[in-house]
């Protein structure tokens, strides 16, 4: 990209990404062959090996710190959870019927019922009153269906944490402060899904609960801040697309002490990427009330006992997806002599998120060089998610790579036969290197630390 004829176009628009994903098998629409079943999505070859690398960069960031333990805590849990919790009474939102053309909407944020008290589709003033329509799935547990079987698919993952203090502090034989970090599927039956895999009804999330004595929640707050600020300069994102939000005293949850978002500039504007909470300490405080079993820490060096305050952070992993996809899209156009565009589509995502790290290519389908590409794809395959591919000129074979984020492409040419040799082009600056097959994991792997 040295070359100064080109000019770089970034994303404009959710939809491209939404074309490119399903091309290129990030993401399918979910229940594609039955007209799709909304706001709900499959992850494809491609997307579900980089929504893995997401969540291992993210596990990686959290869990190997000092004072740091991961839990895999299960989606249904007992229904009093979310009674403590305050989601049964206080996790819904305002719904309004129209009576005359059946349009259901959030009457908090449309304007025509706010300003006139009308209908957004039809203008009609036949509405029901507001109600409030709880965001919680209900399903049944066993095999009698009635009233004391409903229970709940957990709409966040944090609550596992809570009810999990005490397990994970005497077995860690962690003293406070300590935290505890989780990635897992929530579910939200979300009035205005959209966006693509920004907002849906089933999601992913990882969540982090610290623990702290109380009065040393604001440090810890503002520990947190800044170690999840670098995570997302380690792994790229760009500056200018992110920001923090902090919440005015209206925004704050019911839980909460303090609140900043991490916003993402999406191509539909700032939206929330990551919440990072002063829980203080409601949580613990109401799952000692509602179990009548005591989550008070006992601190051995002060002999005091106390209920902790919690500093959580909370990203979609979904979300934190989509955000990598569209900072890492750019289109390169160069413009030849007669005014033709040439574009080149390139995902310049960090190494260890992109799906493939490096892809192999004999430069023609001669037996010879095939033999000598699986053997290099296999010695690769054994550290990386690495591909094979002999189909095309090797320009577009670049070209396939370049699109889908691959930062490495070795291809074997005749003089491999000889020196045992292959050339390395670099995605983002197409420099190459010539390497001997025996040293190019570890070339890659160089390359991908010091990316
Ligand atoms: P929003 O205001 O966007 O609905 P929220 O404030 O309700 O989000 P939290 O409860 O703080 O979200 O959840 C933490 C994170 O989980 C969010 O920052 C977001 O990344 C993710 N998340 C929440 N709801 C959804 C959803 N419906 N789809 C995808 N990700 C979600």
């Amino acid at each position: 990209m040295s070359d100064s004829s080109v000019k770089v176009r970034r994303l404009s628009d959710l939809q491209t990404l939404v074309s490119l994903s399903k091309r290129r098998g990030f993401v399918f629409q979910s229940s594609e062959i039955y007209g799709g079943l909304n706001s709900c999505w499959d992850y494809g070859p491609l997307g579900s090996q980089m929504k893995l690398n997401v969540k291992l960069a993210w596990w990686k960031a959290m869990t190997r710190r000092p004072n740091m333990c991961g839990i895999d805590a299960s989606i249904l849990m007992h229904p009093m959870v979310w009674k403590a919790s305050g989601h049964v009474d206080g996790f819904s939102d305002p719904l309004v019927d129209c009576k005359d053309c059946k349009t259901r909407f959030r009457s908090d944020n449309t304007d025509s019922y706010i300003n006139e008290k009308k209908c957004p589709e039809c203008g009609s003033k036949n509405l029901s009153e507001p109600r409030n329509f709880n965001l919680m799935f209900k399903t049944l547990m066993g095999p009698v269906d009635d009233a004391g079987s409903v229970i709940y698919l957990r709409p966040e993952t944090a609550q596992g944490h809570f009810v999990n203090f005490l397990n994970c502090q005497t077995t860690t034989r962690y003293k406070v402060p300590f935290g505890i970090a989780a990635i897992g599927k929530s579910f939200r039956n979300e009035i205005t899904p959209g966006n693509f895999v920004f907002r849906t009804r089933e999601f992913e999330q990882m969540e982090m609960q610290y623990f702290v004595r109380p009065g040393e929640d604001e440090k810890a707050f503002e520990m947190w801040k800044e170690i999840r600020w670098s995570f997302y300069s380690k792994f790229g994102i760009r500056k200018e697309n992110l920001r923090f939000h902090p919440h005015g005293p209206t925004e704050l949850a019911h839980y909460a002490k303090a609140a900043f978002d991490v916003q993402y500039l999406f191509p539909m504007g700032w939206s929330e990427l990551e919440g990072i909470h002063n829980r203080s300490n409601f949580d613990l405080t109401q799952h000692t009330k509602f179990s009548g079993k005591s989550l008070e820490y006992f601190d051995e060096a002060a002999k005091e006992k106390f209920i902790p305050y919690v500093i959580e952070t909370a990203v979609g992993c979904d979300r934190l997806f989509l955000a990598f996809l569209c900072d890492a899209y750019r289109e390169e156009v160069t413009v030849d002599e007669k005014g033709q565009e040439d574009v080149r589509v390139v995902l310049g995502l960090h190494p260890e998120i992109s799906p493939v790290k490096i892809a192999v290519m004999p430069l023609s389908k001669k037996e010879e060089l095939m033999n000598i590409a699986n053997k290099v794809y296999s010695q690769l395959s054994e550290d990386f998610a690495a591909q094979y591919d002999e189909s095309g000129s090797i320009g577009k074979r670049y070209r396939r790579q370049d699109e889908v984020g691959t930062p490495y492409c070795a291809t074997v040419d005749f003089d491999t036969i000889n020196d045992q040799c292959v050339t390395v082009r670099h995605r983002d600056t197409m420099k190459q290197d010539r390497v001997k097959i025996s040293e190019l994991n570890d070339y890659v792997r160089k390359g991908m630390k010091e990316f």
